[in-house]
């Protein structure tokens, strides 16, 4: 979508700090993290939330899961972290482009 600014981002049309890429997902940090780490996983095709989901997009939301635990340990988050998904104006979604936040605090090192 022309004036969507997560797929400028996937498409590197606007700058991110990328964390992963490959031929469907686009992770990158935050620009305004609530947390010490917070990723954002989005897929590179335009789904515009969960409500817009369909059964094509099975594959896809299930790879966006399993990446996120993978990422989370990447980034130090091994002891645990949380996932959200804002779904609709109502669910506390602001980009209208399906994306999985992965939020954490680092643990030190025993
Ligand atoms: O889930 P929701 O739509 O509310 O979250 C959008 C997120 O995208 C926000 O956390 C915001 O900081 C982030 N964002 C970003 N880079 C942009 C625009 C928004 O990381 N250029």
């Amino acid at each position: 979508m022309s004036d969507c600014i997560f797929c400028k981002i996937a498409a590197g049309q606007i700058p991110a700090k990328k964390a992963y890429e490959d031929d469907d997902v686009v992770v990158f940090h935050d620009i305004a993290p609530k947390a010490p780490v917070h990723l954002l996983l989005i897929p590179k095709k335009h789904i515009e939330s969960l409500f817009a989901a369909t059964v094509e997009d099975q594959a896809i939301l299930g790879k966006l899961l399993l990446l996120a635990p993978q990422l989370a340990k990447e980034h130090g988050l091994d002891a645990g972290f949380v996932t959200r998904i804002h779904t609709g104006a109502a669910g506390g979604q602001e980009v209208f482009h399906l994306h999985v936040h992965v939020l954490g605090q680092p643990q030190a090192a025993a």
